[in-house]
């Protein structure tokens, strides 16, 4: 056994540091209770894992009080992208893969905005949205982009051998459809969860490329809009119909369009940062000359 080289934690260490180790514990617990499982060990193999188990739970033991006298905040990470108050939120008894963030543990709502952005869940923080940093990945997803790109676990969470060559999904990093080797082991790829969130970025700095105020795909009609000026043209387009004078059937279509174009209006103005209202000011000449256009070339025919 290897000793380990890690500063010692204790409980009164930071909140951070004794989750941090509690995670590298309940993993190395998970393992010694997989390996012991085994029914092929040897005495000594057998006397050496119970001994580095029993060496995991009198560590474990004090660390775990401590967070139950101090009760720092705690968030857990759900394999959807979202981070989740402890005990708080519904959509934590829904999942079976749950995280404990040993980078959130400790902080103040508003630091954990900063830190996480968009990944906080708006159920467990109703206020986030309206924090300016709510709108980035936050600084801690920034760090982690910056690291390679490539996820590191091999393990699939499902494999699908329907097709000539297998293929299975990530837990890590949420990628699926990633090629399963003959052994049963996930192939390198890349890290998915880290590429969304260089797409969101990348959606929201652009100033040429659009999507929701948070950053997701501006889904639109079931199609996605990808550049700003095609958001333009879109809501221009719906507006051509959702208008009293313009091309609708009837309420029904005109009341669809006029949600079609609120959608893009909306992304435009978080997008530029001002209101729906001023978007929709400035683009609905444009909707009102096109119609009007329309109406005389219509009206020249019919002479
Ligand atoms: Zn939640
Ligand atoms: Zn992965």
């Amino acid at each position: 056994m290897t000793e380990d080289k890690r500063p010692v934690v204790t409980p009164d260490s930071a909140p951070q540091e004794i989750d941090k180790r509690l995670v590298e514990l309940a993993w190395k617990r998970a393992h010694l209770q997989a390996f012991l499982e085994s029914d092929r060990l040897s005495d000594e193999q057998l006397a050496d894992y119970e001994r580095q188990l029993e060496a995991v739970l009198d560590e474990e033991a004090p660390l775990e009080a401590a967070y139950n006298r101090r009760r720092w905040s705690r968030w857990w990470w759900v394999p959807n992208g979202h981070l989740h108050r402890e005990g708080k939120c519904s959509t934590l008894y829904q999942s079976t893969e749950l995280r404990l963030t040993p980078a959130a543990s400790g902080l103040s709502d508003e630091e954990l905005v900063d830190k996480f952005g968009w990944y906080v869940c708006t159920t467990c923080y109703p206020d986030a949205p309206a924090l300016p940093s709510f709108r980035t990945p936050g600084t801690y997803a920034a760090e982690q982009a910056d690291a390679e790109g490539w996820c590191l676990n091999t393990v699939p969470s499902y494999v699908d051998r329907r097709y000539r060559s297998p293929y299975g999904g990530c837990n890590d990093c949420d990628a699926t459809g990633v090629a399963v080797t003959s052994l049963g082991k996930l192939r390198k790829h890349k890290h998915q969860r880290r590429a969304d969130a260089a797409d969101r970025e990348a959606r929201i700095k652009d100033p040429k490329l659009i999507g929701t105020a948070t950053g997701e795909p501006l889904m639109v009609d079931r199609s996605e809009i990808k550049t700003r000026r095609t958001a333009e043209i879109d809501w221009v387009r719906h507006m051509e119909y959702a208008h009293p004078d313009g091309w609708g059937r009837d309420d029904e279509g005109r009341a669809e369009e006029r949600r079609f174009a609120r959608q893009i209006a909306e992304a435009l103005a978080a997008k530029d940062q001002v209101t729906v209202e001023e978007i929709e000011a400035e683009l609905m000449p444009k909707v009102e000359a096109k119609i009007r256009k329309a109406k005389r070339e219509f009206e020249r025919s019919q002479r």
